[in-house]
């Protein structure tokens, strides 16, 4: 997953792209970078960390002009290194551009091999540089001509952001797997994966870009292309559970509000006979309060959040994510003492995190721990940006939800239904995205990962 940001023509770009970019940082947490454009040439800076921790006035400075793009990065191809932190940039034949990528692409390795058989180099490991290299190579004149020629090319999902000297082009799968919207500072046009990096800066939310839709951003305003056969959407539905953030507005539905109704839907299917609702914090939350409500139970929060901690699930290695979990939460035993707690999450990947949590809960004195959650089962890894690459490390890909609950010490465990889950985004079922519930990819590819 990745969380990207650009604005055209503001005296403030590089100021409002870092800003746009702490408002994404829930996006990807490994690396930041801004490239502006001050009509000449195109400046650049990216770092491994947080925003906070890139940026400096000093190096904002160092990116003057009115364009800029920016990307937070959490790694789905590619390692977690530098070189491999966007935007990326290249000087080429016909100028410089740089790249801003949020997606994966299900055919990258297959050109680049090819490409590397003939002897193309390569700088980094992302999928992100063949797009790159397919329109440094593009005969067309344009540089729009040159993107179209590129993205016609490649398969997968990808949200992108380009600049060169001149202009800013915005595009968007066809099957608009990842969020994309445009909205303007004054008269400047901006673009942000989500609409929480509009609100930071006081930006007005126009619409999102469509799945296929092409925004070429220079100074005779916006233009709009559909270049591509129009498809049927895949929307990513893990971007409602888990990815996004709640304050935004993505895919025509307010996060917040969708992830209350999984939670009063999931009450709905399975209740449970408990004191009290508690949610895990943070993602937890909405759903937890649709749960409660709808099951009539007082919610309290018996789970805390130390929120100086970052997502446990960043870090790569396995054995600190075990010790990630009680760094980052603790019980409020007082309230849990001989009581009978269900607990609400969004999503079980590999279940270490729900294990650890039922413990605490026990530990902290709780008599029953009910474990509720508001996706399906998750038992197909994505290949289209969200990490769960591989299949052994799915707990419900091979293990029945009984087994699950076995593992995790729950006293009940139960998933929101995929039926239940596809109720509340009625009448738009048919444009998402559920492979990773179902393994029914939105169409045959060769798996590279
Ligand atoms: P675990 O089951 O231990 O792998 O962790 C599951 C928890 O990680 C869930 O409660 C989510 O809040 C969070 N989570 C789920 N999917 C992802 C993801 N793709 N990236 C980061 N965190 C995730």
């Amino acid at each position: 997953m990745c969380g990207i940001f650009g604005i055209y023509d503001h005296p403030e770009a590089s100021n409002h792209t870092y800003l746009g970019l702490y408002a994404l940082q829930h996006r990807g947490q490994e690396s930041a970078g801004i490239v502006s454009s001050d009509q000449k040439q195109l400046h650049h800076y990216r770092q491994m960390g947080l925003v906070s921790e890139v940026f400096s006035r000093d190096t904002l400075r160092r990116l003057p002009g009115r364009s800029a793009i920016g990307h937070v990065r959490y790694s789905t191809t590619g390692s977690s290194e530098l070189k491999n932190a966007q935007p990326f940039m290249v000087d080429y034949a016909r100028g410089m551009m740089a790249i801003s990528h949020n997606g994966n692409l299900t055919n990258a390795s297959l050109i680049r091999g090819e490409m590397e058989s003939r002897g193309s180099i390569f700088q980094s490991n992302m999928d992100t540089e063949v797009i790159v290299h397919l329109i440094a190579r593009s005969k067309e004149k344009t540089f729009l001509e040159r993107t179209i020629h590129a993205l016609r090319q490649v398969e997968g999902a990808y949200s992108l952001l380009f600049l060169t000297e001149k202009e800013m082009v915005a595009a968007r799968d066809p099957l608009g797997f990842r969020p994309l919207v445009l909205g303007s500072l004054k008269d400047s046009p901006v673009v942000a994966s989500e609409t929480c990096a509009f609100d930071l800066i006081g930006a007005k939310f126009i619409r999102e870009i469509e799945p296929g839709e092409i925004l070429l951003i220079n100074g005779d305003g916006i233009k709009s292309f559909k270049p591509f056969p129009r498809k049927q959407r895949h929307q990513c539905i893990f971007e409602f559970i888990y990815f996004a953030r709640p304050d935004s507005f993505i895919f025509n539905h307010n996060v917040y509000e969708m992830r209350k109704s999984f939670g009063a839907q999931l009450s709905k299917e399975s209740p449970a006979g408990a004191d009290m609702a508690i949610p895990i914090p943070d993602s937890g939350f909405p759903a937890a309060l649709g749960y409660a409500a709808q099951s009539k139970l007082p919610l309290e929060l018996g789970m805390i959040r130390n929120h100086y901690v970052g997502r446990t699930f960043i870090e790569p290695e396995q054995r600190i994510r075990h010790f990630g979990v009680k760094i980052k939460l603790n019980p409020v035993r007082e309230l849990l003492k001989g009581k009978k707690v269900v607990i609400v999450d969004d999503s079980i990947v590999r279940a270490t995190t729900s294990r650890k949590i039922v413990k605490m809960f026990r530990n902290a004195g709780a008599r029953e721990v009910h474990v509720r959650i508001s996706s399906p089962p998750i038992t197909a890894p994505c290949f289209f940006g969200i990490d769960t690459p591989k299949k052994s490390e799915l707990i419900a890909s091979s293990h029945q939800v009984r087994e699950i609950q076995k593992f995790i010490h729950a006293t009940s465990l139960n998933y929101l239904s995929l039926e239940g889950l596809k109720k509340c985004v009625r009448g738009e079922e048919e444009n998402f995205c559920y492979a990773c519930f179902t393994g029914d990819y939105p169409y045959p590819f060769q798996t590279e990962i």
